[in-house]
């Protein structure tokens, strides 16, 4: 890693500079509340003050909610090809528990199977990583996800008057002395750095207690009256799911034309939150309960990957707290583990 400082002109001349040599997807105004990662054109576009949150997550450029997989002809014999699209871009902007969130789905897309449709995608983004300060439903500091330490080019943070960057790979640097006079960051650079990411860390007020809820989770796995509880007003929307920069699940089905001849497999994001999700042929349902769907769903964010990976597949961005109309709190739930043991 090196450490750089930009100044403010530094920063504008590398932006313009991307905009106009590259396709680059940055945050972008929607509504009052909302941002979303779109291809900006031009500089005035690029709103990086994203107090709340983007949704859908920067993940859908790597994981598209909508997908072809493979193309294919019914003839004398059965043609079939790959459809995996990508293209080199600038991804600008984009906050630590985000990209902590892409590390997980790298790890997932690589691990037992290699899916090509990611990697292609992934291996031609260049990753620019900025400091964005949390809403109050943010419990990545719990989730250990408020500072990335991979999973990105550059990484830059504002410190006033100028950026102390990290420049993690030699594309970063490149880029940086292509737009920029970047120089090395100065012993006084580290300290406001320092002092920084202590203020920063301190805006996290929504702590979680993820341990005890690990340590504990098989202890109330079987108590049916706290799942209940917990999954009572759930409206099985799976929004929360949809909002996931971590959620990785899709379903895959066929398009075929109506001359039966050819057609295309298509894969979409599934939600482990509605009742079809575990609907099988036969008319069979694995988890027809919404409190089995719960419980599923904080298993695989807090106990199965960590247990896989050692890593959470919750960054605690609060996304699914903000999105959920039915007002589940998965920091609330995760708190709550600790009480009902403790009984
Ligand atoms: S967003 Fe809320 S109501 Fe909808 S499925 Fe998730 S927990 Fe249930
Ligand atoms: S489970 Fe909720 S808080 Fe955790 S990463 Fe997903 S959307 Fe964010």
């Amino acid at each position: 890693m090196l450490y750089k400082v930009l100044t403010k002109n530094d920063y504008v001349r590398l932006v313009k500079g991307l905009i106009e040599d590259y396709k680059m997807i940055g945050p972008k105004k929607k509504d009052k509340a909302v941002h979303d990662f779109v291809h900006i054109k031009d500089m005035a576009e690029l709103d990086t003050n994203y107090t709340r949150t983007t949704i859908p997550p920067a993940k859908k450029i790597l994981f598209p909610p909508k997908e072809k997989l493979v193309e294919y002809e019914i003839g004398n014999e059965i043609k079939i090809k790959p459809v995996i699209e990508s293209e080199e871009m600038i991804l600008f902007g984009v906050n630590a528990w985000d990209i902590n969130g892409i590390n997980f789905l790298d790890q997932f897309f690589s691990t037992d199977f290699v899916d090509e449709n990611y990697w292609e995608k992934r291996e031609k983004i260049t990753v620019i990583g900025l400091d964005i300060d949390p809403i109050e439903t943010n419990f990545a500091l719990s989730m250990n996800a408020e500072y990335a330490t991979e999973g990105f080019d550059l990484y830059l943070t504002d410190l006033g008057d100028r950026y102390f960057t990290r420049v993690a790979t030699a594309k970063g640097n490149q880029l940086l002395n292509s737009y920029t006079e970047a120089k090395e960051a100065t012993q006084k650079d580290f300290k406001d750095f320092d002092s920084y990411m202590d203020n920063y860390r301190s805006k996290f007020t929504n702590k979680v207690d993820i341990k005890s809820f690990y340590d504990n989770f098989e202890l109330i796995y079987d108590n049916e009256e706290f799942w209940k509880k917990a999954a009572k007003d759930c409206l099985s929307c799976g929004s929360c799911n949809l909002v996931c920069p971590t959620c990785f699940c899709f379903n895959v089905q066929d398009d075929l034309e109506l001359n039966l001849k050819k057609g295309a497999k298509t894969r979409e994001w599934d939600s482990c939150m509605i009742p079809e999700y575990g609907l099988v042929a036969g008319g069979h349902n694995f988890r027809p309960d919404k409190e089995n769907r719960l419980k599923q769903r904080y298993r695989c964010k807090l106990k199965t990957f960590y247990d896989k990976f050692g890593q959470y597949s919750c960054v605690g961005c609060g996304r699914c707290i903000e999105a959920c109309l039915a007002k589940i709190n998965i920091a609330e739930d995760i708190n709550s583990v600790k009480k009902e043991v403790n009984v």
